[in-house]
């Protein structure tokens, strides 16, 4: 297949300069497995093929607020369906994940770190070349919900215990003999 402007995109190693003079746009699709650090958080139970974790990337120059030559910005989304580990019944929960995000590109680390206090936009550098997939990966972990949870857990949380219908025992407490412990405290 022959390269053209559209698939000439290295996404693990993007000229966002040029991505973004062009105002060009990418979009994938890559397995959940991919991700690794993504992939440590998935439910072993979970589904066996969750799907693809779709995304989109669009490059943009604008005007920069200092005046100066203008910047270069991306506009990144992506969706996933991740299951996670309910934190109450521990099953797999089948947890959605979105993410929509600007980054404004400055020409390097330092000057990323230079910059990062002074302005409330997310900071990346031209250079080394960023992989989206990364910048990706970080924001997805970002979505991650502190406690997974199911709405409505689908087995009982009392795991193994066979507790009585609603009203048939109240009383379901261990019966003390007050006598023992009358006489465990006069020892
Ligand atoms: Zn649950």
């Amino acid at each position: 297949m022959k390269d053209t402007p559209k698939t000439a995109w290295n996404s693990r190693r993007l000229d966002m300069k040029a991505f973004a003079l062009a105002g060009d746009s990418m979009s994938h699709e890559a397995p959940l497995s991919e991700f690794q650090r993504l992939h440590t958080e998935v439910h072993p139970d979970g589904m066996p093929m969750p799907p693809p974790v779709r995304w989109h990337a669009q490059g943009e120059m604008r005007a920069s607020a200092s005046g100066g030559s203008p910047d270069v910005w991306l506009h990144l989304e992506a969706s996933a369906l991740v299951p996670l580990t309910c934190q109450r019944c521990l099953a797999p929960v089948d947890t959605p994940l979105a993410v929509d995000r600007w980054f404004r590109f400055v020409a390097d680390e330092a000057a990323a770190e230079a910059q990062d206090d002074d302005c409330e936009e997310d900071l990346l550098a031209l250079e080394p070349r960023p992989n989206l997939l990364d910048v990706l990966e970080d924001e997805l972990l970002m979505e991650l919900p502190l406690v997974p949870m199911h709405d409505t857990c689908p087995t009982s949380v009392a795991l193994g215990s066979s507790a009585p219908a609603d009203g048939i025992d109240q009383d379901a407490s261990p019966r003390r003999n007050p006598f023992a412990e009358l006489a465990k405290l006069k020892k």
